[in-house]
């Protein structure tokens, strides 16, 4: 059972993440995500769906579209499939407490025929169908250490060396909240479904204000 490690690490009854269940892949579904992760350190946690689970890497920097970036990413515990949809808050003192943003979601495909076989080598490429990040990309694993990966794009028409991605995307791919927002628990705009007030006056534009990158930088 592979996802024994994931829920000896947290309390259900304290965080709101699934528990989760390992699902058998009955079709070709692979999804893909990121999620912002503004733990005791902020970091970006990478997941790739593979064997009825998602494959997780913890990318301290997050990704870069430049191929000659390479990024630290490190290997941690498989997380359920229903992982993919969260984005909030795990309690301060829990494990991993902080607020989560889901950054980026989407497909991949494996480039290599034995796909598991690839991860376990760990050398894997793979082409990403995400709503941020597209194209080519390379996991590859240190030899010194089993944990330690490299996640690196690979030079295609998807590359770029003069747009950094982390810091122009700060806003939730779903909710579209920033950081601050979600800590906050203020709905999105999209999930608002109540009408606007019409005693106040105030209408739905007000919810829609956006937060400064300032204001969004005050939550790491
Ligand atoms: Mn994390």
């Amino acid at each position: 059972m592979t996802l024994t490690t994931y829920r000896n690490k947290r309390n259900f009854k304290k965080t709101s993440e699934p528990y989760g269940e390992q699902k058998i892949a009955k079709d070709q579904s692979r999804q893909y995500l990121i999620q912002k992760h503004a733990a005791s350190h902020l970091h970006y946690d990478f997941r790739l769906e593979l064997g009825g689970v998602l494959k997780s890497w913890a990318v301290p920097k997050g990704p870069s579209l430049d191929p000659s970036i390479k990024r630290l990413a490190v290997h941690v515990e498989d997380h359920p499939l229903d992982y993919g949809s969260f984005e909030g808050t795990i309690p301060k003192g829990e494990y991993g407490g902080g607020t989560v943003m889901l950054w980026d979601k989407g497909t991949w495909q494996p480039q290599e025929a034995d796909t598991y076989q690839a991860y376990e080598k760990g050398h894997m490429t793979f082409k990403l169908l995400g709503t941020r990040l597209k194209g080519l990309w390379k996991l590859i694993r240190l030899k010194n250490d089993p944990k330690n990966w490299l996640l690196m794009k690979v030079d295609d028409v998807y590359a770029r060396r003069d747009y950094d991605i982390t810091q122009k995307m700060l806003r939730s791919v779903v909710s579209k909240r920033s950081m601050d927002e979600i800590s906050k628990h203020i709905l999105s705009p999209k999930r608002t479904t109540t009408k606007p007030s019409t005693k106040s006056g105030k209408t739905k534009r007000a919810s829609t204000k956006r937060f400064s990158a300032k204001q969004a930088k005050k939550t790491r």
